[in-house]
């Protein structure tokens, strides 16, 4: 059974606050409920800039997390780069795996051949909880409902892994939504959009996809893996929420 966001105080009351507010609104109270505890995580993808966009409008210093996997294409590199300066974010920070997992684990990168369960956690989820277990009370993530089926229950606010409230100011965006706001501030896209990717992660587990396909579909195609792990509970609720993740 999914978590209940209707039995947390916290997360019902700014939800029902929320729910049907603008994504910039959704962010302004977010930072305000959060100060200097709240951090954005983007994965500096297809879509992330419109995100980034609107935090950098509000509190440009404002922490931004990054998971460098060590498995990103090399314009994704180049695009964290470029888009934090063009943004003007002043306090991105790159999260990295630890090395003795790296070399326990994964001497020869090519876990996810095998394990990619195993891969994400040593390359994503535990460099981010290693950060926001001890730093953040609350992030914020750039997932939308019409990315994919298993995002389609999304709420505005949830509380999260280790509990963390999250919030996913976009969560009612379409893609139309986000097109025009892209076209409106002339944001830079990713470069791989134009060669077939609404979706990108990590080189080895991202595919280009057909027009008007799931966009999510070219992660870990061929797999049953939809998700990274991210957002998949790892203390109480204890069965897993529907609302996938990924970032
Ligand atoms: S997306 Fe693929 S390469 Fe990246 S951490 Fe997960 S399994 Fe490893």
């Amino acid at each position: 059974m999914p978590f209940d966001n209707a039995l947390d105080p916290v997360v019902d009351a700014l939800n029902a606050r929320l729910r049907h507010a603008a994504p910039q609104e959704i962010l302004q109270a977010a930072f305000e409920a959060y100060p200097r505890q709240i951090a954005v995580v983007s994965s500096f993808g297809a879509e992330s800039a419109v995100l980034l966009h609107m935090a950098a409008g509000i509190d440009p210093d404002i922490p931004v997390l990054f998971l460098d996997t060590g498995q990103h294409f090399g314009q994704t590199l180049d695009y964290r780069k470029q888009l934090a300066m063009r943004l003007g974010l002043t306090n991105v920070r790159d999260l990295r795996p630890a090395f003795a997992d790296l070399a326990l684990q994964d001497p020869k990168a090519d876990l996810y051949k095998t394990d990619p369960d195993a891969c994400c956690d040593i390359r994503k989820v535990q460099p981010l909880d290693r950060v926001l277990r001890p730093e953040f009370e609350a992030w914020v993530t750039g997932r939308k409902r019409f990315q994919a089926l298993t995002r389609a229950a999304l709420p505005v606010v949830e509380r999260g892994e280790g509990d963390k409230v999250k919030f996913n100011p976009l969560a009612n965006w379409t893609k139309a939504d986000l097109d025009a706001y892209a076209e409106a501030h002339a944001l830079p896209p990713h470069p791989l959009t134009a060669f077939g990717y609404p979706s990108i992660g990590c080189w080895p587990c991202t595919k280009a996809v057909d027009d008007g396909a799931d966009e999510r579909s070219g992660r870990w195609a061929g797999s049953e893996k939809t998700e990274c792990g991210l957002h998949t509970p790892r203390h109480a609720p204890a069965e897993p929420s529907n609302v996938g993740d990924g970032i």
